[in-house]
């Protein structure tokens, strides 16, 4: 897969010469000779050949070319450049679903007997699917603090071959440092693979900082909309290879509408990212000064323990927050049930601000010493910050404020 993007006839484009934003609404189209501006959409199975011959080529992988859309599609291939433009990386894969790309990456670069340190803050079906699905594939997973790298390299063993990571976490925005772990994980051999889906390639570049791959759940920030399910790995061009060939035979591919919704998403996406951050600051500002709360969690706020990493490591501070309120569940939940405008639903990442109860919901699964460990209090509330009227916001909030 090459980096650049084209114009039929004319220049290609150096990807390494443009920023993201610019990336974001160009790179990865291959225009047809029919000349359309935006990008195309192939809602086809397979591909025809224009030969017998041609069919083996392409088959027997002498001739580049579109084969069946597990694992060729071009609306797939486009979204696939676009994405690994944004963040900087060789080459991307694109999957069903942010799970599925955690299930290609632990199935295509871990064998039995391999060994993953993963941060114990992780989304919760991460959680699961190293518990209790690679774990019968004979890949075992030790969970560390996310913030203690002296923890991080205590729990890694000959056989760590991945350190896994979200940062900054949900639903309470703890951090990890990105360049110093891929350091750690260089000493051992060990690859590190960061979740960007919370802020993605616009306000933190992990490649950049020395990951060897990212991934995203596209279902958030990249759709924007929640329209669609989605997800992709990025990184080198020889374990990227290696998740392709997972793809192609394990069948857990993006499909073609999604993948155009996808591009869709990207284009907007450094204008979002900067809104849903802008508005996510104010809002943790105007929380922490109101009496009915107890604690704001945000990285964008200097009484984040960890707020001079955040403003290092990232661009931007993010669209989600969480606050408890003064009381217990049942004073978040009337904070929640008297709010009118925003959605009480478990999604994030879009421009309809979302509210969460994550104890007994996200988070509900866990027993109760594993929430309380985590830090995940009853009078937890998560916010997903969307793109209305911020005014419009704080009226809401006003009106949990006043319920608890
Ligand atoms: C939602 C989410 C996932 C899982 O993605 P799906 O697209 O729902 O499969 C993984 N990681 C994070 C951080 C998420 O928020």
């Amino acid at each position: 897969m090459t980096n650049r993007f084209e114009r039929p006839d004319r220049v290609q484009f150096e990807v390494q010469d443009y920023a993201t934003d610019t990336l974001a609404v160009r790179a990865g189209q291959e225009r047809t000779p029919e000349g359309e501006h935006s990008d195309p959409i192939y809602p086809t199975s397979s591909f025809v050949f224009s030969s017998a011959r041609e069919a083996a080529a392409r088959f027997g992988g002498e001739e580049e070319g579109n084969i069946y859309s597990r694992f060729t599609n071009p609306t797939v291939r486009a979204f696939e450049k676009r994405i690994a433009a944004m963040e900087g990386g060789e080459r991307a894969v694109a999957t069903s679903s942010g799970m599925a790309a955690i299930l290609a990456l632990g199935l295509s670069l871990m064998k039995q007997g391999d060994h993953v340190v993963c941060s114990q803050s992780v989304f919760g079906s991460t959680v699961s699917l190293f518990d209790k699905y690679l774990s019968r594939a004979g890949i075992e997973t030790t969970y560390v603090d996310p913030t203690d790298l002296a923890a991080w390299e205590a729990a890694i063993r000959p056989e760590t071959r991945m350190l896994f990571l979200e940062t900054p976490s949900n639903p309470l925005g703890e951090m990890s440092d990105i360049a110093a772990l891929s350091k750690v994980a260089r000493e051992h051999d060990a690859l590190l693979v960061v979740d960007n889906c919370f802020l993605t390639p616009v306000l933190q570049k992990p490649l950049e900082l020395g990951a060897d791959i990212v991934m995203h759940s596209a279902t958030k920030y990249i759709d924007g909309q929640g329209r669609c399910l989605g997800g992709v790995v990025v990184g080198r061009e020889a374990e990227m290879e290696q998740v392709f060939g997972f793809l192609r035979t394990g069948g857990t591919c993006m499909s073609p509408f999604n993948a155009w919704v996808f591009l869709k998403g990207l284009e907007t996406l450094p204008l979002r990212m900067r809104a849903h951050s802008d508005a996510a600051l104010q809002l943790a500002k105007w929380l922490e000064a109101q009496p009915g709360v107890e604690r704001v969690f945000y990285t964008g706020l200097e009484s984040h323990p960890q707020y001079e990493l955040a403003c290092r490591q990232q661009k931007g501070f993010g669209g989600v927050l969480s606050f408890e309120v003064k009381g217990d569940k049942d004073a978040a939940w009337r904070f929640i049930d008297a709010t009118e405008m925003v959605s009480i639903t478990g999604n994030l990442g879009d421009v309809k601000t979302t509210i969460t109860h994550p104890a007994t919901t996200t988070h509900g699964r866990m027993t109760p010493e594993d929430r309380a460990r985590a830090g995940i209090k009853d009078n937890l509330i998560r916010f997903s910050v969307g793109l209305e009227d911020i005014e419009d916001l704080k009226k809401d909030l006003s009106r949990g404020l006043q319920a608890i």
